[in-house]
């Protein structure tokens, strides 16, 4: 406990490096996600980076988007009834690029049990049949290259590749369609602008061993508990012996929050693992997911109170957040009350 109060003092007296605020699928607390016009916001909102999730074509073209299905942010049931696979799902990778432009995304949804369509944050952006497209990789990047240009700033790409060993069962190499899009950009040796990340170990490892890729790398870590991967033992990375491992490939650490937050003990004061500063001794970087004013851990009552257990009391080097303008209000008054 009493390095817990250490490193709370230390930030009052020096001026604490401020965490870099990452737009989680772009400014999607307020716009449908992986819209360009999310994008565009989370960059009016000074985000230092903003997110892609990145998934393929059928022609193999990157495509921004969280799933690698399409039916929970898309019009696709309605454009393209027939196209669902046995498991009634709709595979972008399934579609070519010139059918997915004609796809309309829109706030995420979800189905009760009697098929009834709601918007899984009902405070966001309308669930309207949407006028706003899926972009690709390439596009993305030129908006915010655009938007760097035009308003005077670096801002970063910070880019996840979806089911990297999915993708390559499909026939499909993400890795190199995306690291090809770097190059054609200019953005594949701008090792302070972009960072690469992804839950499974062996894709990160395969970019760093194998394709040389010398961006910084992020391990996601989940929990084995959500059976979406498992050939990667979050458990293990998570060990003092797994940050080793992950050192030797990676520049840091994406965990989930409550890997860090384990709620509140009887005196009222948060349960802060020891993930962070384990990760940090070795180099480390750690930016947690997801901070959402509307989708609060237990025991934390408003958004400035989770990001101050993050920020000044555990200390992380960044965040992904769906509310980029209210990460930075924070950290603006954070400055005021160190001056
Ligand atoms: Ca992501």
């Amino acid at each position: 406990m009493s390095k817990q109060n250490n490193r709370v003092s230390q930030v009052h007296h020096s001026k604490a490096r401020d965490p870099i605020i990452i737009a989680h699928r772009g400014a999607c607390g307020y716009l449908p996600e992986h819209t360009l016009a999310a994008k565009a916001l989370a960059h009016a909102m000074g985000a230092d980076y903003i997110e892609q999730d990145v998934v393929l074509t059928r022609d193999g073209i990157p495509i921004v988007l969280h799933d690698i299905h399409l039916e929970t942010t898309t019009d696709v049931a309605h454009r393209f009834p027939d196209r669902m696979r046995d498991d009634n799902r709709y595979y972008a990778i399934d579609f070519s690029l010139e059918e997915i432009r004609q796809l309309r995304a829109h706030e995420r949804s979800q189905l009760d049990s009697g098929g009834v369509e709601s918007a899984v944050f009902p405070d966001r952006f309308p669930l309207t049949p949407g006028f706003l497209g899926i972009p690709t990789l390439a596009e993305e990047i030129e908006l915010i290259a655009g938007l760097d240009q035009s308003r005077g700033r670096s801002t970063g790409l910070y880019i996840e590749l979806k089911a990297p060993n999915w993708h390559r069962a499909q026939g499909h190499d993400m890795a190199i369609a995306i690291i090809d899009i770097l190059e054609q950009r200019g953005y594949a040796d701008r090792e302070s602008q972009v960072f690469l990340q992804c839950f499974d170990d062996k894709a990160l490892r395969y970019l760093r061993n194998d394709l040389h890729c010398s961006l910084p790398l992020i391990q996601l870590l989940g929990e084995n508990a959500w059976n979406e991967d498992t050939t990667v033992d979050y458990d293990y990375l998570q060990t003092p012996e797994g940050l080793d491992d992950i050192a030797t490939y990676a520049a840091g650490i994406g965990p989930f929050l409550m890997q860090i937050y384990g709620g509140k003990a009887d005196s009222g004061k948060p349960l802060i693992s020891d993930l962070t500063a384990n990760a940090q001794a070795r180099g480390l970087q750690v930016h947690p997911y997801t901070f959402r004013r509307d989708l609060l851990p237990e025991g934390v009552s408003d958004f400035n109170e989770l990001l101050d257990i993050f920020i000044n009391q555990a200390g992380v080097d960044g965040l992904f957040t769906d509310f980029p303008d209210l990460a930075h209000r924070f950290l603006r008054y954070r400055e005021e009350l160190s001056q």
